[in-house]
């Protein structure tokens, strides 16, 4: 392993960064506080920066001083957090009840943080560099989706793009890529079911919706067993059946919800077609009507091969082969950084944040640190591991011929 130098002696004021931030986590679109210390050190260290992309979104460049620099770099870090109570009680511990850092935004705008701070201090490349701080990447909110809405590649063009996650469980600093689809797409959808609502005791005058959305539910299963090619991987879950009030009424209205997760659009595209058939048909079959209604909330990520070659072999390069996992399983959550890649070429990488032994004991919440668990914590020994890696990508990139 070869840290920066520079980048190591940082290692304190770059933990302090983060667990100032894991202190004050601020939901999607209201990361006022965060964008505030993101632009306030970015302008310190001498970067242009710009503010209000995707609402909360903050973008830094730095322009290489070694040429005109025609090439142009765009590496992201998120920067929300989670509307959940925290279990920690270590001094950086949430401060506002109900939020929580239990993904690690933190750590990964305090690593891009480091390499902005480093490059900055050393702009001996020819090229620009995007710094692109976003808003709520969690629970659907696309802040990348905003920030592209808001023209954040027309305005700061972008030849390429990476991204890093951290990933508990897996051993400290081991960097996993995935070629291809890596992440899941995420989808919702609601199908209402209606009949003709009736007595109990009297079903033949009636078209009941309950008798229908149960073997709808049936159905739908068939189309991920049946329908789809048995290669492909995708799920269908329905996750909530709401219809009638009382034991003796058979209600007019039926709603089935759930979601559906696929690692490709075509097949999504596929298993929404079926489902609307089956919605809109099966109804009939017993006299009543049904309707689907289908939304997209994130793409299906996918690693575009050459860039995850690349990023692959600076993290080989920088920290050895034996920190690099080239074959990471595919990751059945969602993340929106697909939105970038579906414009942009680019890699998105995991990186191990360990078993949870780095929080202090008797000052956490035990348990596990699972993502999205409230005892969950950023490793700060990833900081000047993912900070480097920043920076060695942005020079190998420049250096490229
Ligand atoms: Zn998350
Ligand atoms: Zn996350």
């Amino acid at each position: 392993m070869s840290l920066i130098a520079e980048i190591e002696a940082a290692r304190d004021s770059l933990a302090s960064i983060r667990r100032d931030i894991h202190a004050h986590p601020e939901l999607a679109f209201q990361e006022t506080r965060t964008s505030e210390l993101v632009a306030q050190q970015l302008t310190k260290w001498g970067l242009e920066v710009h503010r209000g992309l995707g609402k909360t979104g903050v973008v830094g460049v730095l322009r290489g001083k070694k040429g005109p620099g025609g090439r142009s770099i765009g590496l992201r870090a998120d920067m929300d957090a989670l509307p959940m109570p925290e279990n920690n009680r270590f001094a950086h511990a949430s401060t506002n009840p109900g939020r929580m850092h239990g993904c690690g935004h933190d750590g990964h705008t305090t690593m891009l943080l480091g390499a902005a701070q480093h490059l900055a201090a050393h702009p001996d490349f020819d090229g620009t560099v995007n710094f692109i701080f976003q808003p709520a990447e969690e629970g659907g909110n696309a802040g990348a989706r905003a920030m592209i809405e808001d023209g954040l590649f027309e305005r700061f063009p972008c030849d390429e793009i990476y991204g890093m996650h951290n990933l508990p469980g897996y051993p400290t600093g081991l960097f996993g890529f995935r070629k291809g689809p890596t992440m899941a797409s995420s989808n919702r959808f609601d199908i209402v079911v209606r009949g003709t609502g009736g007595h109990a005791a009297q079903p033949h005058k009636a078209v009941d919706t309950i008798v229908i959305a149960a073997e709808m539910v049936g159905v739908l299963q068939t189309l991920i067993s049946r329908h789809k090619n048995p290669v492909e991987t995708a799920v269908l879950s329905v996750t909530q059946i709401h219809a009638g009030d009382a034991y003796n009424v058979l209600p007019e209205q039926a709603v089935i919800r759930g979601t559906v997760r696929t690692f490709s659009t075509q097949i999504l595209d596929e298993i929404e077609a079926n489902m609307r058939r089956v919605a809109e048909t099966l109804p009939q079959v017993h006299g009543g009507t049904g309707e689907l209604d289908f939304y997209r909330a994130y793409p299906p990520l996918v690693n575009w091969d050459a860039q995850t070659d690349f990023a692959m072999q600076v993290a080989r390069d920088v920290f050895g082969a034996d920190k690099v996992d080239a074959d990471t399983p595919p990751h059945g959550g969602a993340e929106d950084f697909s939105f970038y890649l579906q414009k942009v070429p680019g890699c998105y990488l995991f990186v191990g944040n360990g078993g949870g032994e780095h929080r202090e004991a008797a000052y956490h919440g035990m348990g596990p640190c699972e993502l999205h668990n409230p005892n969950y914590d950023f490793n700060d020994a990833l900081l000047p591991i993912g900070s480097t890696y920043w920076v060695r990508l942005v020079q190998a990139f420049f250096a490229r011929s």
